[in-house]
């Protein structure tokens, strides 16, 4: 589901007082009746019509037959924009401009505020290829009746802001959470690459060493990432134009750079003295290729039941990653019992995140789904695309999941989509 930016400008003030109507009535009714909505909207019942049939042309609501009565649901899109609307009238952003991600359950937007300002919009679609394994199995699936797809991707980004915030307050490298509404939430732009797409660094060791920390730092603090991969650790290089053509020379170009540099002085090919300790120093710190940690919904207590498996996979990764592209391979690893056996911890971020506001419950609830997730991609790693979860209702999102799937990661520049003027409505006023 792509966000379409240009409809965001184009609503009428009634068109957003029954889109609001119909998300508030979502949260009791999985198919919401259109009385119902005239009745939360406040409208005559023909006025309610006209909008929802503008609505429905842009795909904001989707008009659905079940078998007492005929209904709307809201559709990605339309929450989608209601969280954008959200943001827009809080001035945390005033455009969107390009996909920089997309991954099974979420997509990446590059935002920008009035002042020009970049920020990271990440929009999380869990349910959005749910399957019928856990679709029946799942009570929660349908809590409170509600459109699953919207309760399990708002409780992620719910889960994922609350953890960003308590890491970034704490000084781990991680972007720094700006807001959150809905599913949504806006972060600091880090403009870095994948660890994924790196092919070389200086010196892996380094690097490696900086990850474990960053691992065992985590654990002392209540925390296990369960995600700790190259996908999810950007590398912000802070080496100079030289220093980066010295690292990237082949053995020929550097034989060359010799040559060329032969004077009547003797070549200096490698580092030495000061220099060479200052480059060792800041290897050391991190602060040469400084690893930043994103991607949050499925991280754990270190008091979960299954906490020393996530950590060991979290290393593991790490090890693994380490070996196959820089052929680095350490017999130093943290181990989860040395970790945590003296109990001795520096922060209890686990306990902070709890308290703020992110309810006990809903942990449960998305944990559950997260292990479930993971465990259906560990056994079926080929699979392109989940089922979709019910296909008489998602019919027509299913179709628009190829063409997004194929894009990719895209570019970071593009013109930005202007979002709407915010006008002021009641019911959009109740976030
Ligand atoms: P997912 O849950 O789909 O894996 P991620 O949060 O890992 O989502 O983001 C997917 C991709 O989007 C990342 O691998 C990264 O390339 C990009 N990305 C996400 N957040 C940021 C950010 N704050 N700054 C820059 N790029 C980001
Ligand atoms: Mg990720």
């Amino acid at each position: 589901m792509k966000l379409d930016a240009t409809d965001l400008r184009y609503i009428s003030a009634d068109a957003f007082r029954v889109l609001s109507a119909v998300e508030q009535g979502s949260k009791n009714h999985e198919l919401v009746p259109s009385a119902l909505i005239a009745q939360i909207a406040g409208s005559r019942s023909g006025g309610v019509n006209k909008a929802l049939g503008e609505l429905a042309k842009k795909k904001l609501v989707a008009k659905v037959q079940n078998a007492k009565y005929d209904g709307y649901r809201l559709t990605y899109g339309g929450y989608d924009f209601l969280a954008c609307r959200t943001f827009a009238k809080r001035d945390t952003i005033y455009s969107v401009g390009n996909q920089i991600g997309t991954g099974k359950e979420s997509d990446i937007y590059v935002v920008a505020n009035e002042d020009d300002e970049q920020m990271v919009m990440k929009i999380h679609r869990l349910g959005r290829m749910s399957f019928r394994a856990i679709k029946s199995k799942r009570d929660y699936l349908r809590k409170g009746q509600s459109a699953s797809w919207m309760y399990m991707s708002r409780l992620a980004a719910i889960k994922e802001f609350a953890f960003m915030k308590v890491l970034h307050d704490h000084g781990f490298p991680v972007p720094r959470p700006i807001d959150q509404s809905r599913h949504c939430l806006i972060m600091e732009l880090i403009d870095a690459f994948p660890l994924r797409q790196i092919s070389s660094v200086p010196s892996p060791g380094a690097l490696y060493s900086a990850l474990m920390d960053m691992i065992v730092r985590l654990a002392r603090s209540g925390l296990i990432h369960g995600d700790f991969n190259e996908f999810n650790l950007l590398i912000r290089d802070h080496r100079t134009e030289a220093e980066k053509a010295r690292d990237d020379e082949t053995p020929d170009e550097r034989d060359e750079r010799i040559e060329r540099e032969k004077g009547d002085f003797p070549v200096k090919v490698e580092l030495e003295g000061e220099e060479y300790e200052e480059r060792k120093r800041r290897e050391r710190e991190g602060s040469l290729l400084e690893p930043v940690l994103i991607d949050f919904p499925q991280m754990v207590s270190t008091d979960h039941p299954d906490a020393e498996y996530y950590f060991n996979r979290d290393v593991e990764c790490v090890r693994i990653f380490f070996a196959r592209r820089f052929k680095y391979e350490s017999s130093v690893y943290p181990k989860f019992t040395s970790v945590v056996r003296d109990g001795v911890r520096e922060f209890d971020l686990d306990v902070e995140v709890a308290a703020s506001g992110f309810k006990k419950e809903d942990r449960k609830v998305l944990e559950e789904y997260m292990a479930e997730l993971a465990a259906h991609d560990e056994k079926y790693p080929e699979e392109e695309e989940r089922e979709v979860a019910s296909d008489e209702e998602y019919s027509d999102e299913s179709e628009e999941e190829d063409e997004e799937e194929a894009q990719g990661v895209g570019e970071r520049t593009g013109e930005a989509e202007r979002l709407p003027e915010v006008e002021t409505l009641r019911i959009g006023d109740a976030e």
